[in-house]
């Protein structure tokens, strides 16, 4: 099934096609109406038509998270202010947010992308969404909204928080289809648990989307196990939409990126040279489709992979894996570079280990990883919990090539968060 079956299964060559003429497009718009990007463009000695192939985008220099802020609030629209319909905005951890503007086009456009990917996961307007993510500024929770009511699906506007309202609402709406973050997921998890539901009798749960941060396929695995559903990836950031920019198919071997409406690169995140498809490298994506805020080569600081090869799903979008983490994300401990997702990847293979856990930095040589065990797991034998933490110890010292130190915590006593969590506390000194 398909939302838009010609634009999703759209020949290579055709797609290819649209994308240059969507970009020629683009380039120009901002060109004209947008006095930073006309300042850039020159500054690296093009011109909107020096892109005659696609290839050529090589040449054009990329926006950088700071562009945006030092932009903000509204130096990078690309239309009157009239036209703008609504904003959003993401904060980084420094500076200013990113705000990001629509035009009524933009949205509609924004929508019918999320039903692309609902309809890819098998949804139809027969389903009952529970969109667990927080409406306001971020987009998770609208942007979603308005693609979920376009393909008639029934939307539970519950957002974040109360997790007790939030079952309740599922048992009495007959909710099929959750939208949250891997964390609150977990979470949820252990509150099933906890109140002794059995969502695979209880509810009437068939799948879940989940995104916003990154995790791993274990984190999936254990999810779909302990709550009988299937778990989506869904990717997105507000500067490209929000969510609906890739999302997995029923086949779940990566996300299809909506290629006739950004174009995709993967680049080496250090000399910013394109990286060929299957090397893990930072996506780049530019937006070929958009009026209000169009954005060229935008660095994302995602880390994935193109996957080229056709799904059999029939869509003929390109895919992009899991993605491995941001740029940003990854620490240095005794010289060794690590990744979060790759002590995450261990703690979710363990049998015992529970549904939460933190990465605390202590200095440059040391790190503890705080993780809950799992309810049922101690039955007051100390030395099962020995042996489970020695297990631990083992498994990621293989893994991340350094020691750390394990602290076990009882079941629901480490702090959980609500929206995007907070894995890696970092204590390290700055000097
Ligand atoms: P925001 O603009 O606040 O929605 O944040 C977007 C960022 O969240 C992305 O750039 C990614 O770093 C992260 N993110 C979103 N979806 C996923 C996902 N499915 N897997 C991993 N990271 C994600
Ligand atoms: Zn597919």
């Amino acid at each position: 099934m398909f939302w838009q079956m010609e634009q999703e299964t759209l020949k290579r060559a055709k797609l290819e096609a649209l994308q240059l003429k969507r970009l020629k497009q683009t380039l120009k718009r901002v060109y004209d109406n947008v006095p930073f990007y006309k300042k850039e463009f020159t500054k690296c000695k093009v011109k909107p038509a020096s892109l005659k192939s696609l290839i050529d985008i090589e040449k054009f220099p990329f926006t950088t998270r700071e562009d945006l802020q030092a932009n903000y609030p509204d130096g990078l629209l690309a239309c009157g202010r009239e036209d703008i319909v609504r904003l959003h905005t993401s904060s980084g951890t420094t500076g200013k947010p990113k705000a990001v503007f629509f035009t009524k086009a933009d949205l509609d456009n924004s929508a019918n992308l999320i039903a692309r990917c609902l309809v890819a996961t098998g949804c139809t307007k027969h389903d009952i969404l529970q969109n667990m993510m927080s409406y306001g500024l971020f987009t998770g929770g609208l942007v979603m909204h308005y693609g979920a009511e376009k393909l008639g699906m029934l939307i539970i506007p519950s957002a974040v928080g109360n997790t007790d309202r939030q079952i309740m609402l599922m048992k009495d709406f007959g909710t099929t289809t959750l939208h949250l973050t891997p964390s609150y997921a977990l979470y949820l998890a252990s509150h099933f648990e906890a109140k002794g539901i059995n969502p695979a009798k209880d509810l009437k749960l068939k799948r879940a989307f989940m995104g916003a941060e990154p995790y791993t396929e274990e984190t999936r695995i254990r999810l779909e196990s302990s709550m009988g559903i299937e778990v989506f990836n869904s990717y997105g950031l507000t500067e490209m939409n929000g969510p609906g920019v890739a999302f997995e198919c029923t086949e779940k071997n990566g996300m299809h990126i909506w290629e006739d409406n950004f174009l995709v690169e993967i680049v080496n995140p250090e000399t910013g040279k394109q990286l060929p498809d299957g090397e893990y490298g930072e996506l780049v994506l530019t937006t070929i489709n958009r009026e209000g805020m169009p954005i060229i080569r935008y660095r994302t600081r995602d880390i994935t992979a193109i996957d080229p090869i056709r799904c059999s799903c029939g869509r003929t979008h390109v895919r992009i894996k899991r993605i491995h983490g941001r740029a940003d994300d990854m620490f240095i401990i005794r010289g060794v570079n690590i990744y979060p997702q790759q002590i995450e990847q261990v703690l979710m293979s363990v049998n015992g280990v529970g549904k939460n856990y933190q990465i605390v930095l202590e200095s440059s040589e040391d790190m503890t990883i705080k993780v809950e065990f799992s309810k049922g797991y101690f039955d007051g034998n100390l030395d099962n919990l020995k042996s489970l933490r020695g297990t631990l110890v083992e498994k990621l010292k293989a893994a991340i090539l350094v020691r750390p130190k394990v602290e076990l915590a009882e079941p629901g006593t480490l702090p959980v968060s609500e929206g995007k969590s907070k894995r890696v506390i970092d204590n390290r000194r700055v000097y």
